[in-house]
């Protein structure tokens, strides 16, 4: 099937996206779906099974996000939430350790119902995404049908993505991450066949500010991604989750100093453009971070704005101005 739409602004916009920063971005995204649709790859690296359910955290956070539905205080779950599953389940010395609201248990009892029926998780997603109201034109994609697993080691020997998350709060200090099972992982079908509907033009592809190791790590890491994204990708632009030294939230700039990287914009890009060579074209640094574009060579092409989404008006400006961006060939 050949894409059916004339106007090139109207070549999908690829996203790929943790549970935070990439999230929020998808968010301001999802206001702009009738001017070029966007589809949302997400980590299922910190996929995993509780309580017999499987959660896929950055997925649902993308789905909560961008159907207006997160919860905007915590920066996870569903807003409006209630917890008496989990009092309940505390009160039956179960296990309570991660946070599970009742509104998010009915999306992942939907999911298990779904799976169990036999679709596949892009299948599953798409109904949830249905059911929760997420705009049209917005698609989330899980990056994988297969099962990646984030591990982390530390100095503390090798933890769960969710022992080192939730349990241990990001406190051991990371020496590596693996992505347990990614070797017999295959960019999802369902991706692959969206990429193909625009097969006469080139899409572009934006790496959400989310965590690099965490989060666009286990994306990127599948076998074949990076080649199917960039053979097809007219630019690739990657925002990024450190200003001014800091992550907004979450162990990103904690994890580049124990893994030996200067924790700023510049060592960020370096980072990447290192680990996926030729893959970036475009930098995106906040505008806190504008007086060390000159510390990195001419070759770089890095583009400053505003981009602390929690701001008003900030995601919905960002979301603007990558359109803009992107509506131009590098
Ligand atoms: P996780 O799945 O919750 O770990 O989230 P992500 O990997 O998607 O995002 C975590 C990163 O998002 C952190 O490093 C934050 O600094 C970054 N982040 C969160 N909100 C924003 C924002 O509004 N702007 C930018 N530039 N980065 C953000
Ligand atoms: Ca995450």
């Amino acid at each position: 099937m050949v894409y059916a739409v004339d106007k090139p602004s109207q070549v999908p916009l690829v996203v790929l996206s943790g549970g935070g920063g990439g999230a929020r971005l998808a968010a301001a995204l999802s206001k702009c779906t009738a001017q070029r649709p966007v589809i949302v790859v997400t980590n299922i690296g910190d996929d995993f099974e509780h309580l017999g359910l499987l959660i896929c955290p950055d997925t649902d956070s993308v789905l909560y996000a961008t159907s207006g539905k997160l919860d905007r205080d915590r920066g996870w779950g569903r807003e409006g939430e209630s917890w008496q599953v989990l009092d309940a389940i505390q009160g039956m010395a179960g296990p309570s350790w991660f946070q599970l609201g009742d509104k998010d248990l009915a999306l992942h009892l939907l999911r298990a119902e779904q799976l169990r029926k036999g679709c596949d998780l892009a299948g599953v997603t798409q109904v949830l995404s249905e059911r929760l109201d997420v705009p049209e034109g917005m698609t989330v994609i899980p990056a994988t049908e297969q099962s990646v697993r984030t591990r982390v080691v530390t100095e503390e020997g090798e933890l769960a993505f969710q022992e080192y998350f939730v349990g241990r709060r990001c406190e051991p200090a990371l020496r590596d991450v693996v992505y347990e099972g990614i070797g017999d992982a295959s960019p999802s079908p369902s991706l692959l066949a969206a990429l193909d509907a625009c097969v006469d033009r080139p899409i572009d592809v934006v790496l959400g500010p989310s965590n690099p190791f965490l989060s666009l790590g286990p994306i990127l890491g599948i076998p074949g991604m990076l080649s199917e994204l960039r053979g097809r990708a007219r630019r690739v632009v990657a925002v990024s989750p450190i200003i001014g030294g800091r992550a907004l939230k979450g162990p990103a700039a904690k994890i580049m100093t124990e893994l030996g990287l200067p924790a700023s914009a510049p060592g960020w890009t370096q980072w990447l453009a290192k680990r996926y060579p030729g893959f970036v074209d475009t930098w995106v640094w906040d505008d806190a971070d504008r007086g060390l574009v000159a510390t990195l060579p001419d070759s770089y092409d890095v583009r400053v704005t505003a981009t602390v989404m929690s701001e008003p008006g900030i995601g919905e400006g960002l979301a603007d101005w990558l359109l803009e961006v992107c509506s131009v060939a590098p």
